[in-house]
């Protein structure tokens, strides 16, 4: 380089300074390619995780659109027909669990596991046995194939007060809930809570009536419940219980409560602290719950409420839908 004139050393400058400009310049587009595709494979990652979650677990928040609700209905119909499909696969080789699956989705009739007891027996004094009757108003609803199948997990039926709305709105999960063993009761079809006025006691039973032949277009016709909940429970509606019984049908309300209707979103906590509190002192315990879309935490507490009250030695029962 000591040979050159001024001008080859200027270019010879030039051309290192092109040459480094260059390669600054292949770096940055370099880094910012990397960039880009870590930050694209992150983002995947993210939606696929939430998919993920939306798929398997209950969302945390509601789809208010119908066809979220939908598409929610569509996976949980597929999770309970996955389920019942491995309970029968799981007992392929146990002839006996196998009727037992067989005699419980007729109808309830061939009911054989567990305690079933009639309305007017669970209070009756002689019966010392500690008894939890697990009741869900309201459903069927999104919520249904999760109450299912905590309930399978623990191998306890409980009783469904299902409305006729809901009963058109989600036939599949009254369905399974006969199919699991699980009992049903009516709970009218419009769930009115005023005892008053234009709704008369007729009026109360045309409801129940109504229902009655929702779930019928469900179930059968062969399908026999005369077991209602009062919406709102029977409290001072004297001439309207009287209406009621007078049609045959048999009702009845509850003695504890996990308190999920209070408002919306109560804590999981609030739910098995209330049935805690609520229990003592009792031998039979008619425990009203919620199955309904707004009712999560309802799902989420009822894992632990099982485990209480066996650990407070109640073994589990249905109420007879044949009174
Ligand atoms: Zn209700």
């Amino acid at each position: 380089m000591k040979n050159m004139t001024n001008y080859e050393l200027n270019s010879a400058l030039e051309r290192k300074r092109k040459k480094r400009k260059k390669k600054r310049t292949i770096r940055m587009v370099l880094l910012t390619s990397v960039v880009l595709l870590i930050s694209f494979i992150g983002i995947k990652n993210v939606i696929n995780k939430r998919k993920l979650l939306v798929k398997n677990n209950i969302s945390t928040t509601y789809a208010g659109s119908k066809e979220n609700i939908q598409e929610s209905k569509n996976n949980q119909e597929n999770k309970v027909d996955n389920n019942v499909n491995e309970n029968l696969n799981n007992n392929k080789n146990d002839k006996n669990d196998k009727n037992d699956i067989k005699n419980e989705s007729k109808n309830n009739k061939n009911f054989t596991k567990g305690i079933v007891m009639s309305v007017d027996k669970i209070w009756s004094k002689e019966d010392k046995r500690k008894v939890a009757f697990l009741t869900f108003d309201d459903g069927p609803s999104p919520h249904t194939p999760y109450i299912l199948d905590i309930l399978k997990k623990y191998d306890i039926k409980a009783t469904f007060f299902v409305l006729g709305t809901s009963a058109k709105n989600y036939p599949e999960f009254l369905k399974k809930e006969v199919e699991l063993g699980h009992s049903i009761g009516n709970h009218t079809y419009s769930h009115k809570i005023r005892y008053s006025g234009a709704y008369t006691p007729e009026a109360f039973v045309q409801d129940v009536k109504r229902c009655d032949n929702a779930i019928k277009e469900v179930l059968g016709q062969d399908f026999k419940t005369n077991l209602v909940r009062f919406p709102g429970g029977s409290f001072n509606h004297k001439s309207y219980e009287t209406a009621l019984l007078n049609s045959g049908f048999k009702h009845i309300d509850w003695n504890v409560e996990n308190g999920d209707a209070r408002r919306l979103n109560v804590p999981k906590e609030e739910l098995i602290n209330n049935v805690k509190e609520e229990i003592a002192g009792h031998n039979k315990v008619v425990i009203l719950m919620h199955d309904s879309a707004t009712k999560e935490t309802t799902v989420q507490a009822l894992p632990e409420i099982i485990e209480y009250l066996k650990s407070q030695g109640f073994e589990f029962g249905i109420i007879s839908q044949n009174n």
